[in-house]
């Protein structure tokens, strides 16, 4: 049994694979098929919308049982922006430390007490019969200035409330234990092993 992940990122794949490890499925990734698919765009309004656009593409061309996700931060002083745009938050071509410096810079004058953000993420899964999304939503706030070296996009201005600390600053077993990408993976697996 296969499992696609509609992604070129292998860091992706290789997350996904360890926390799905106990599905049973052979996990795989764009780069792992013989044959290269060109890429849709993503054009939905909502984060489910961006993973089933991805999801049902790849699994129409391969045929596979596939799972893509499309996540982002909302951040309420900004009306819930970046959002679905957070990786292109900014000018075109900007890295990850120049958007959480523009994120940074238009929340300057922001009190603590309204600085609160949320990850959102959302995981389709679509295969022949089966068409699901699966959500995880992570509360948090933005800190005043990065810290931490682990993790990527906004995870240095990203604080988690439980420890106090920043995403970036937690290791990848204790941010996978908390994070939105993990709360929605835990739901996949679950329903992957009831499905088998
Ligand atoms: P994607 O859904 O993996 O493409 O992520 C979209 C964008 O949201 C990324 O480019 C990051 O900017 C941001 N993002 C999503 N998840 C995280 C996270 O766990 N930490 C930090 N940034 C994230």
């Amino acid at each position: 049994m296969i499992l696609l992940i509609a992604t070129t990122n292998p860091g992706k794949v290789a997350e996904i694979r360890d926390q799905l490890q106990a599905s049973g499925y052979e996990v795989i990734g764009l780069n792992d098929l013989d044959h290269k698919i060109e890429p849709v765009e993503e054009t939905g309004v909502t984060f489910a919308e961006n993973a089933f656009l991805k999801a049902d593409y790849y699994h129409s061309r391969t045929g596979l049982l596939t799972l893509a996700d499309d996540s982002g931060l909302e951040v309420d002083a900004l009306g819930g922006r970046p959002g679905v745009l957070s990786a292109r938050y900014g000018d075109q071509g900007m890295s990850s430390a120049e958007q959480v410096e523009l994120l940074l810079d238009e929340m300057q004058e922001v009190p603590d007490s309204e600085r609160g953000a949320r990850f959102r993420c959302s995981i389709a899964l679509v295969g022949d019969g089966v068409r699901r999304v699966f959500e995880g939503i992570c509360e948090g706030r933005i800190a005043r200035s990065p810290s931490g070296d682990n993790g990527f996009g906004y995870d240095p201005i990203f604080i988690d409330p439980s420890s106090g600390r920043t995403f970036a600053e937690l290791s990848i077993e204790e941010k996978a234990g908390r994070s939105h990408r993990g709360i929605a993976l835990r739901e996949v697996l679950e329903y992957l092993k009831d499905a088998s």
